[in-house]
């Protein structure tokens, strides 16, 4: 479904009849509440998918429960013995929970849909363009360290230190959330993007390592 959709808040509201039943329902019941049948699932966002506040300081076990809970009530395998209709409605849900649950619990994804649902998403008008000038330094010495390293140990010693930057601008961000500071958010999420791309590069150099990094 579309983020506009569900941001207009146009599907998510009022009342629906049971497919099976026609009772009258919340468009938000998995469930009907007369005859028990497995419901299409409704059109929402990923934090109200998982019943959790829009935040970026996500507990994770808070996460986990809801995630895992969801997902047992309405998982594939409880509709083996039912109708067509109401395997290929759980399997709906289990797909849409499986995207919220992957969206929500990496913290770069995270902020990058929360600001999506703010309305100020990371590659919006400005066409993604970086006028960090902070940024392009740090990731121009990174990129040359990088290129530079003699083996895998100085390779190694980089992801580590990127680590450490990221972990740094993870607490940041949360700060930025907290405060509604949007444009620090994307600020912030801009350099842990490209941290977590330098990360992944160094990560496949050490992999194909052995003949790759030069001594
Ligand atoms: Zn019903």
């Amino acid at each position: 479904m579309s983020l506009d959709r569900v941001i207009s808040g146009e599907t998510a509201a009022g009342q629906r009849p049971c497919w099976s039943c026609q009772a009258p329902l919340s468009v938000r019941a998995a469930f009907c509440h007369a005859c028990g049948r497995i419901q299409p699932p409704a059109a929402l966002d990923h934090f109200r998918r998982l019943n959790l506040a829009p935040r970026f300081d996500l507990p994770t076990a808070d996460l986990e429960q809801q995630y895992f809970g969801l997902q047992r009530s309405l998982h594939p395998d409880r509709f083996a013995g039912k109708s067509s209709r109401e395997k290929a409605l759980s399997l709906q849900h289990a797909t849409a929970l499986n995207e919220a649950y992957d969206v929500l619990r990496q913290p770069l994804r995270r902020g990058e849909y929360l600001l999506e649902l703010r309305g100020r998403p990371l590659n919006g008008a400005d066409g993604g363009t970086i006028d960090d000038e902070e940024l392009l330094t740090q990731a121009m010495a990174m990129r040359e360290r990088l290129a530079d390293a003699a083996g895998e140990a100085e390779v190694l010693a980089l992801i580590a230190s990127a680590e450490a930057d990221a972990a740094a601008i993870l607490a940041e961000i949360e700060g930025a959330f907290a405060q509604e500071d949007l444009a620090s958010a994307a600020r912030l999420l801009t350099r842990l993007r490209y941290l977590a791309k330098l990360t992944a590069e160094a990560r496949a150099r050490v992999a194909g390592a052995g003949s790759g990094v030069q001594a």
